[in-house]
């Protein structure tokens, strides 16, 4: 069924406990670790705890789950101090944008200055 927990999922498994991950943060329906090949100081994802492919799916299918990761995406923000320096939230989407894992997921970066464009 749709969002459904998949079995080869790296995502579904840190969320289940099967693989370990840092906690940053943890709701009822969102997990906060952070990245094991960080980019910036701080380097954050936040997944929901349901199973889409991406962001833009999950937020046509459960909206409610999708402005959650958005909100613990803030909160971290918020939380790491990120806020004077300015931060980034990316969803990256499909490989040619560099997605390898396919569960939606937010990238909260920051700590660093931030180009853009990214390249
Ligand atoms: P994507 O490239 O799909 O946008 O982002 C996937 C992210 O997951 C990458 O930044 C990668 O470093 C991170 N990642 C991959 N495997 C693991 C893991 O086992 N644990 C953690 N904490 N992060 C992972
Ligand atoms: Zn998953």
């Amino acid at each position: 069924m749709a969002g459904e927990p998949q079995a080869d999922c790296l995502f579904c498994k840190i969320v289940a406990g099967n693989i370990p991950a840092t906690v940053v943060r943890e709701t009822e329906t969102t997990f906060a670790f952070r990245d094991i090949n960080p980019q910036a100081p701080t380097h954050v994802l936040v997944i929901p705890k349901v199973h889409y492919p991406d962001a833009a799916s999950l937020a046509a299918a459960d909206p409610a789950a999708a402005a959650d990761v958005l909100r613990e995406a803030g909160q971290i923000a918020a939380d790491e101090k990120l806020d004077d320096h300015g931060y980034r939230i990316v969803f990256n989407t499909g490989a040619g944008a560099g997605q390898t894992v396919f569960h939606a997921h937010a990238h909260v970066l920051g700590g660093r200055g931030l180009q853009w464009p990214p390249g």
